[in-house]
């Protein structure tokens, strides 16, 4: 028999979109390794979404949290609290940027677009860290998904890149204030992947293909593989492992060749 890697353990995965979401992808692998899941949603619009997938997880509660509002993640969390007592791990795979943004000259980022995407991409790491910590009273675990236009211009990639950067640092400043209650935080760096959010960003199908011809592997990474590194992360496996970012990429930025000239489109 396997050894099941979150036997007994409780966690939270928010970011759940549909099948293709990051977020699913560590659920499946979380759920196949044993854990009990909750899952968050940020409207009513997504509400029945996340509900039939998480239908596929029996017991799995369903509850609203917007990341934008401190009183949907207190709520969130408390309803937690009630119904587990303490819980193990969170999940973030959580990001906005307006459709524009991701296609116009970074110059012309608005303050409030700007504003926005910082608060939903970088900000709610750090609001949902403070609700989920006090109940993760044995230690826990947090991961949050980042991506490589943190570290280096990728076109069109723009205001989220200097989101990811806030976020990639919040990482290492909550890994500081975490770490004396045995609570680990890491960012995957996630290569480019064909999901809700990524198909916002224009030339994507050009990051997927560089992705393709320049990654050592020479293809793209999954969710599933996304997934299983988020279960090590989420594991006792790891844990001497906080506040890093660990790259999920197929290799793809080791050669430096994934710069490409954008399309014009
Ligand atoms: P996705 O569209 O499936 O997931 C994004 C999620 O963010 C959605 O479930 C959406 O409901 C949620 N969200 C947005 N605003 C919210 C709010 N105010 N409150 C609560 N939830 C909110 O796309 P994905 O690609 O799976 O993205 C997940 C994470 O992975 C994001 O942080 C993204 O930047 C990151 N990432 C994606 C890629 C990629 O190529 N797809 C690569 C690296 C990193």
């Amino acid at each position: 028999m396997t050894t099941r890697l979150l036997e007994e353990k409780r966690g939270v995965v928010l970011g759940v979109a549909n099948d293709r979401s990051i977020a699913w992808g560590c659920a499946q692998a979380c759920a196949h390794h044993g854990a009990e899941l909750a899952f968050g949603y940020p409207n009513d619009a997504m509400k029945k979404r996340v509900e039939e997938l998480a239908q596929t997880m029996p017991g799995a509660p369903v509850l609203l949290c917007d990341v934008t509002k401190d009183d949907d993640i207190s709520a969130f969390f408390a309803k937690l609290k009630e119904h587990w007592g303490s819980i193990d791990f969170v999940v973030h795979s959580i990001a906005f940027a307006h459709r524009d943004d991701l296609k116009n000259p970074f110059l012309q980022t608005p303050r409030d677009h700007f504003a926005l995407a910082m608060d939903v991409s970088a900000y709610s790491l750090v609001a949902v860290a403070r609700e989920a910590a006090p109940l993760m009273t044995n230690g826990g675990s947090i991961v949050t998904m980042t991506y490589y236009g943190a570290e280096k211009v990728i076109p069109n990639y723009n205001v989220m890149g200097v989101a990811k950067a806030a976020l990639e640092a919040c990482t290492r400043y909550l890994a500081y204030d975490l770490g004396p209650q045995s609570i680990r935080i890491n960012a995957i760096s996630a290569g480019p992947i064909r999901t809700l959010s990524a198909s916002a960003i224009s030339d994507l199908r050009i990051m997927l293909d560089v992705a393709e011809k320049t990654a050592p592997l020479r293809r793209n990474v999954t969710q599933t593989e996304v997934g299983n590194a988020a279960l090590y992360l989420l594991s006792d496996l790891a844990s001497g492992v906080t506040g890093e970012v660990h790259h999920v990429d197929c290799g793809y930025n080791t050669l430096g060749l994934s710069a490409y000239e954008p399309s014009g489109e």
